[in-house]
Parts: C-alpha cells; structure tokens; sequence
C-alpha cells in the first residue's frame, strides 16, 4: 500500500525511556512527565495515557489549555500547568489543574480566583528562580509571598521548584551548582517559614542525568521520555519514539543547468534525479535544513534537501539511490536521530520535534 507523510508514535519505545529513566533515580523520588506542546510534537493524550499506566506521578504542561485537554482523555493524575494566564484560572480550577505561581501579580489573582470559587487548600507551586531570569520569584519576595498565604485558607503550597538554565552542558557546572545551592536555600527558607513540607523539585532530563544529588523528591522529565538526553552516549540507550516519514510523490530528472524550486536555489551540474517530498516548511521542516544542509533517508541512503524547502514540498537528490514514486522516506525516527537532523542546521532536538505540524496524522504503535 502506498503510504502518506505520518509521525508514528512508538509507545513501547516511550515505556523503554521511561523506565531507564527511573533507572537513574531513587525508587522513592518520583516522576513529572512534562507533556507540554503536544506532549513535544507526539500526541499529548496518548502519551500521558501510557505514562499514567506506566504509575508516573505527576504531569506538566505549559499553559491551561493543554491540561483542560488531558482531563478530557482521561488524565487523573495531577497536572502542574507551568505558564498559566490568569484569565484561565476559573477554568484551571473546574479541571482541577495545578497552577504554577510564580509572581507575586499571579498570586494576588490565583487567592482572589480560588477565594471566589470556595477553594480550601487548593494546591499550588510556588515557582523560584535561582539564576535562570525567566520566571519565578527572588529571594527578595519571599517574605512577602509567606505574608501573603497566611491570609487565606483558599490555596496551600504542594510543590517548590525551581528551572536548570543549562543542565545539559558541563561547561557550565559551576552555573548550574550555584543555582542547585541558591534552590536549596530558598527552598529551605520558605518550607520553614510554611511549617509543612511541600514537594521539592529542580532537575529536567539533564538535569537527572547530570545531577543526582539534585533530584530532591520529584524529578521533571520531557526530552529523555521522547528519547533523547542532549548527551549521545545516552542517547545510545534511549529510543527515539517519534518517526516522521513520508513518501516519494515525483521523481524528475534534472539535466545539467536546469534549476530546481524556488528563486533556483539549486543549479544542476550534472544529470541528477531529485524526488518531490510531501512536506515542507509549513510542517516543521524549516527552510534552514534546505539548500544542501540536512538530508532525508531513502532505503537506507542519505539523500540531500536541495533548493529552497517549499511551505508543502521539498526536493531531494536521489541521483544515486535506486528509488521510485511512492517508497517510503524517512525524516526523523530512531534510524535518523532528530537531534542529529537538527543539529546539522544550528537546532536542538525540541525545536525539530515539536515543529512536525498538527495537519500531519499520527499513528499511535502500542
Ligand atoms: C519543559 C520543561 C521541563 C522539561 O525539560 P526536558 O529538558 O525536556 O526534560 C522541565 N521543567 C520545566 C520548568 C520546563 O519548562
């Protein structure tokens, strides 16, 4: 049968990454599987489907919405919403979603929007920022975020945590122990302060990785459950889930001179044999993997991108691959690492993944 462009889904694959990422902690701390943004371009509900089965302890998306859709397939775990916007905070509490809080602005709002809704103890976390300058509160406020919880009953803090800015380069280690110290005195202050002990959590994949003595009781992980870690001898044990494939549409043959695509980016100057993709840049791959830098997989063969990606197609030299209308083509998948596709243009397997657009079908393999 003749196939179409699709990003599979391994959910195998996914509880193998899972598991070897336990491997790397203690039996007791527990897990955050970070789901944001189409669980990385997969399929958010299947995914944390699986990781529910597979006993994970928690979820994380960035903004209201992704949680509001997980509650509808089915999600019961909590679901830490990392980036809420006040103007969702009734709808994060009917679907009883965990906002991050991490200004003393969105503080003020979450009580007055919890007060209004007749919350008591409705949980929350408190969000630090220990250097990474995004979001989060500075040492400076806490005093003031203590102050104010001791005038409502509305909310109680469950979670303190706080954001590696750069977990998975070792040049930067001394940053990175600098903000694991700067978490671990905030963390302190305000648990004494609060006179109960709320979850404690730092480390994303690389951080778990790289860290271990900072796992304290819960870890985030994203990237290494997609498998990938940012580190290639791990990578090695992982197993990419997503594989993003297509097929040939048209072969042309292209004589010496002739142009290929737009603004003829791609001058030929010999016989070559291109193949027409159906997928561009209005799928994620973005025009910078064009003009010779990347390459797709055809039986086995490396055939380069060339000319300028088009926004539905692009074009590739099939010259010297024995290849016809209608094979297969592979992208991205555990033959054809994402972070090694990416990375020959200046990306980052996140970028790459997350970008495979929504009009392009998924197939879920259990
Ligand atoms: C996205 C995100 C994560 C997951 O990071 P990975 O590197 O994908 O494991 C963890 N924590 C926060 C706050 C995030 O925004």
């Amino acid at each position: 049968m003749i196939g179409e462009t699709v990003l599979e889904i391994n959910l195998k694959s996914l509880a193998h990454n899972f598991e070897y990422l336990k491997s790397k902690i203690k039996s007791s701390t527990k897990v955050m599987g970070v789901v944001k943004a189409f669980a990385y371009g997969s399929e958010a509900g299947e995914v944390a489907l699986k990781l529910q089965e597979l006993g994970i302890d928690f979820f994380a998306v960035a903004y209201t919405n992704e949680g509001v859709k997980l509650r509808e397939v089915g999600v019961t775990q909590p679901i830490l919403v990392l980036h809420p916007q006040s103007m969702h905070f009734e709808t994060l509490i009917q679907n009883c979603l965990t906002p991050s809080i991490y200004s003393k602005f969105v503080l003020d709002h979450f009580i007055a929007s919890a007060e209004a809704h007749k919350q008591k103890n409705y949980p929350i976390h408190l969000k630090l920022n220990t250097g990474f300058n995004r979001l989060g509160f500075a040492n400076q406020e806490l005093d003031g975020v203590i102050e104010k919880l001791r005038t409502t009953k509305a909310v109680q803090v469950e979670g303190v945590y706080s954001h590696l800015a750069a977990s998975e380069d070792l040049k930067e280690k001394e940053f990175s122990l600098s903000q694991i110290k700067n978490y671990e005195a905030m963390s302190s202050q305000l648990i004494h302060q609060l006179g109960y002990k709320p979850l404690k959590h730092l480390c994303n994949t690389s951080g778990i990785l790289n860290y271990p003595e900072a796992h304290h009781d819960m870890v985030r992980t994203g990237i290494g459950l997609h498998g990938y870690s940012n580190d290639f001898a791990v990578d090695a044990a992982l197993k990419p889930i997503a594989t993003l494939k297509t097929i040939i549409s048209q072969i042309h043959e292209v004589q010496p001179g002739e142009s290929v695509g737009y603004n003829r980016k791609f001058i030929a100057e010999k016989f070559t044999k291109t193949a027409t993709l159906p997928l561009g840049h209005a799928d994620g791959i973005n025009r910078i993997y064009g003009k010779g830098k990347n390459y797709v997989s055809i039986k086995g063969e490396k055939a380069p991108i060339i000319g300028n990606v088009c926004m539905d197609m692009i074009m590739v030299d099939v010259t010297h691959i024995n290849c016809k209308e209608g094979d297969e083509v592979i992208v991205f998948g555990p033959e054809l690492s994402a972070e090694v596709f990416a990375n020959l243009a200046g990306s980052i397997s996140y970028e790459l993944i997350t970008s495979v657009s929504q009009r392009i079908k998924r197939k879920i393999i259990n």
